[in-house]
């Protein structure tokens, strides 16, 4: 006789298994603080130091906009997927900000290719871009470019970035340990394009920077896409590893300087992370492990993944899909974090939409057992994600003292998945000790009115397009005046 069937008609084994990973994949108030504390003292460690945790690299953006900042940029941003170009015109008025923006498609080599096929790439579609849209120049004017990339660098100056080390699966060789700003400018200078790059963004920045332009209670820039990461701003006296660095001597100290703080390597030494054999599978099995330890359990290449090493090992244990051919779901990151909203999205009766989307893409008929036990499985893993990335936010928030304002966010994961703001915000509020009172607040104004309470994630404005000519009309500025 067969084991008796739980609840949703899961057999005993599968029953006990759930719970099992119910266990394995919650993170409980306790833990969130636990997590957020440790974030802290890292957030700190790095001030101190760089090391192989969280970086804390200074920006050169010395603080946020005016809002009237005004010209003409070109941008580019190396994304995990597309190469975005655009023309952006600030006007220094609210809401009047032109852009125009082609993408060209990152084909699957060029995340692997060489050094010189990556820079022949972007230098070539600049050239496009800037024959398609007739932009026009001379040798004594030249375009300004601001250049969003979105990978941890060392910035000594704003227009120089050192690539540490390739996150989000990139394997470009000749990279590493090299100034990325020289190697785009060398490949413009091969197709004599008559343009000048004045300032290397992190899309945390850029977010950040795009959204203080037009909203004054911008307080952090994070993403949730892809990759996980988010910066701010604290006055250069609280940077202790700069002290003797020559050109911050030049600033006074109370000078307002943005920190990129890179922490999606929170934890990379595995002190507090509630890490399981999946996460460490992801790990082993990725270009870089031991690196980006905190990114690799909750940002959006990943979720999916995780998603699918669970399946697969229920399946080989028996338990799962028993006697189905799962042979494109072997396959490693076959299942896109997409599919985890479109499962929690399902309200199709008996989960029918999901049913049809495993049996289409996947050749595999899951039963309603199966069903059920899937949905839950993408909720306990985003639910994490969205818990673990709050712990970020929540100590910069009390590194800096700060108890109110807007967390101008970007990328799929925040944008896309159907509860991820929710979630994010609930554990915000279990971390902070929100009062109910307080998580009624809405005394700020969001562009979202789901969402309450006084610190609150808002849609960044375009920081790879807004964000990166907002920082290039800064540091012209700044530079006109004689200051690196
Ligand atoms: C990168 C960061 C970036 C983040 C979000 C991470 O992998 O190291 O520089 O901000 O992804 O795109
Ligand atoms: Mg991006």
């Amino acid at each position: 006789m067969g084991k008796p069937n739980g609840h949703d008609g899961l057999s005993g084994e599968l029953q006990v298994e759930l719970e099992k990973l119910e266990e394995l994949f919650t993170v409980n108030t306790e833990k969130l603080k636990q997590i957020t504390k440790r974030f802290q003292e890292e957030l700190e460690e790095g001030l101190q130091e760089n090391g192989k945790n969280i970086a804390m690299y200074v920006t050169w953006v010395l603080g946020f906009p005016t809002g009237k900042e005004k010209g003409e940029f070109l941008t580019v941003d190396l994304g995990g997927t597309n190469l975005r170009i655009c023309w952006i015109s600030l006007t220094g008025i609210k809401d009047e900000t032109s852009v125009e923006q082609h993408q060209f498609k990152l084909s699957d080599d060029i995340k692997t290719a060489d050094v010189s096929k990556l820079w022949s790439f972007i230098a070539g579609s600049l050239e496009k871009f800037v024959k398609e849209q007739e932009l026009n120049s001379s040798k004594d004017k030249l375009l300004h470019l601001g250049f969003t990339f979105s990978y941890p660098a060392i910035q000594d100056y704003i227009d120089h970035a050192i690539l540490q080390t390739w996150t989000k699966g990139f394997e470009i060789s000749g990279v590493e340990g090299n100034d990325v700003a020289s190697q785009l400018r060398s490949a413009m200078a091969k197709l004599e394009l008559p343009v000048k790059l004045v300032a290397v963004v992190n899309d945390t920045t850029g977010a950040m920077i795009a959204s203080a332009y037009n909203d004054p209670d911008t307080i952090i820039g994070a993403i949730f896409g892809t990759g996980c990461n988010a910066a701010y701003v604290d006055k250069v006296r609280n940077i202790p590893k700069l002290k003797n660095n020559k050109e911050i001597s030049k600033l006074d100290p109370d000078t307002p300087m943005a920190i990129n703080c890179e922490y999606g390597a929170f934890d990379n030494a595995r002190r507090v992370l509630p890490i399981t054999k999946y996460d460490s599978q992801i790990d082993e099995q990725s270009p870089k492990p031991g690196e980006q330890m905190f990114e690799k359990m909750s940002a959006g290449l990943y979720l999916g993944e995780l998603f699918r090493l669970v399946i697969v090992d229920l399946h080989f244990r028996g338990l799962f899909l028993k006697d189905r051919d799962i042979a494109k779901l072997k396959k490693p990151y076959s299942i896109d974090t997409s599919i985890l909203s479109t499962i929690e999205d399902d309200y199709s009766k008996d989960l029918s939409k999901t049913a049809e989307m495993f049996k289409k893409d996947y050749n595999v008929e899951f039963s309603k057992a199966e069903l059920n036990f899937g949905r839950r499985l993408a909720q306990l893993i985003a639910i994490r994600g969205a818990r673990m990335c709050a712990c970020g936010i929540a100590a910069i928030c009390q590194k800096q003292g700060i108890t109110r304002g807007h967390v101008a966010a970007d990328g799929s994961v925040a944008n896309k998945h159907p509860q991820f703001k929710k979630r994010w915000a609930d554990a915000l509020g279990e971390i902070l000790d929100w009062s109910e009172e307080d998580k009624k607040k809405k005394d700020l104004s969001g562009d979202d009115d789901e969402q309450v309470g006084p610190i609150i994630l808002t849609s960044a404005e375009d920081g790879s397009g807004v964000g990166a000519a907002v920082i290039a009309a800064m540091t012209l500025e700044r530079w006109k005046k004689g200051v690196d």
